[in-house]
């Protein structure tokens, strides 16, 4: 049988990450690729208890099918804590849980987006938010990510692209930069967006993984319409697969008709387990113990760079989450280095996967701290220097 797949399927949207990941299952390499949270804080113990609490509490409800937008004691929690940590006025109406921000990605381009409709993305942007918004074959349009947020000026000329939907935005120590947008800069890109009439998707997964430096407002205080979407991924467990969209009560209503043709609803067990769990324990507490470990790891990979890379390559200093993008010196190829990097036993992601169709970002590199200790680091920065070392003499 020769397979006649739908047009949208014959992009290249070929995904790097999977091929990394292969790389990377040799246990002996030291792998910077993943970005995955650290297990070893996932609240194992807790979720159980949550789990026998919730069955014998309402067992039938937590296995029956249920409605679109998802467990209102849940969506209560959430609201909740934006009013409590960020003084945003959110009811829970205007929450819909979803499978991940992965899955609001998706509902929201079903949403929105007509095929050839614009997005413009950071550059370089999230690789899964590139792979989900590429199925709907829009015409992506990239602005530079600079120190303090994206740049305002190359964002209004963007903004003026005819077809333009919506701007994608990761504010807070963005994946896979680890930059974050100061509060100056997210009022000017909120005027700007609002100016075109461009909607602003902020997807903060990161945002309470902040470790240093002063907590800022999410974009929906700057703009009202700004359409938020959160997960339980980095401070719980993404096992759960549970995150949700924040937007007005008249997105939520489209986009619980459009997640009703996909799923129904999100999974009711977890989502009953995980209220349980948030209501009995200390989140704050366990937030605070994974903060910890990320600073100390940051900080441990930022000194080994100082130490191993050659003063070319510069870097970024994360004020919180999970990863340091490199940038190599002039004519360096990051998918060059790749393969050497991996013959020393050791691997990192290389730019291009954080670009549209893989076109740009040869020069620059992501490195996660986030699943390994001080020695790995210091010792996989060594060996990576060593590469980098070798390919500029
Ligand atoms: N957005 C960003 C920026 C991410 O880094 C990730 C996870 N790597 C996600 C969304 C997806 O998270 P979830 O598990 O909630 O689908």
């Amino acid at each position: 049988m020769s397979y006649q797949f739908a047009d949208r399927m014959a992009k290249p949207h070929r995904s790097f990450v999977t091929e990394i990941l292969k790389v990377t299952e040799n246990p002996e390499i030291i792998s910077f690729a993943g970005g995955l949270p650290n297990p070893r804080f996932f609240p194992v113990r807790e979720l159980a208890e949550a789990t026998t609490k919730a069955m014998e509490r309402d067992g039938r409800s937590a296995l029956q099918y249920a409605t679109t937008q998802g467990y209102l004691p849940l969506r209560e929690y959430i609201a909740q804590r934006y009013r409590q940590k960020k003084g945003l006025q959110v009811s829970p109406e205007e929450i819909l849980i979803t499978n991940g921000s992965q899955q609001g990605f998706d509902l929201l381009c079903k949403l929105f987006l007509n095929r050839g409709d614009g997005i413009i993305l950071e550059r370089p942007a999230y690789h899964g938010a590139i792979q989900a918004f590429g199925l709907y074959e829009p015409a992506f349009e990239t602005v530079p990510l600079l120190a303090d947020g994206i740049d305002p000026e190359l964002l209004a000329k963007a903004c003026q692209t005819p077809g333009m939907k919506f701007l994608y935005t990761v504010t807070n120590f963005q994946n896979p930069s680890g930059l974050s947008y100061s509060d100056a800069r997210r009022g000017e890109v909120a005027r700007i967006v609002h100016r075109h009439d461009i909607m602003l998707v902020e997807d903060d997964p990161y945002g309470e993984l902040r470790f240093q430096g002063k907590d800022l407002p999410t974009m929906r205080s700057y703009l009202e319409s700004a359409i938020l979407l959160g997960t339980f991924s980095k401070t719980v467990a993404p096992g759960l697969r549970l995150g949700w969209v924040c937007a007005d009560r008249e997105v939520i209503e489209q986009l619980s008709y459009a997640k009703q043709a996909t799923d129904f609803h999100s999974n009711y067990f977890a989502q009953m387990v995980l209220h349980q769990y948030l209501i009995d324990n200390d989140v704050d507490a366990h937030i605070a113990v994974l903060t910890a470990a990320y600073k100390e790891q940051a900080a441990t990979m930022l000194s080994a760079i100082a130490s191993y890379f050659p003063l070319e390559v510069s870097c970024t200093r994360p004020d919180g989450g999970m990863f340091i993008y490199a940038t190599l010196p002039g004519g360096l190829s990051a998918l060059k280095l790749f393969d050497q990097a991996a013959e020393e036993k050791v691997a990192f992601v290389p730019g291009q996967a954080f670009h549209p169709y893989g076109k740009g970002g040869d020069d620059s590199l992501r490195l996660s701290y986030s699943t390994l200790d001080g020695e790995a680091i210091e010792e996989g920065i060594r060996r990576l220097g060593r590469v980098i070392r070798r390919n500029l003499s």
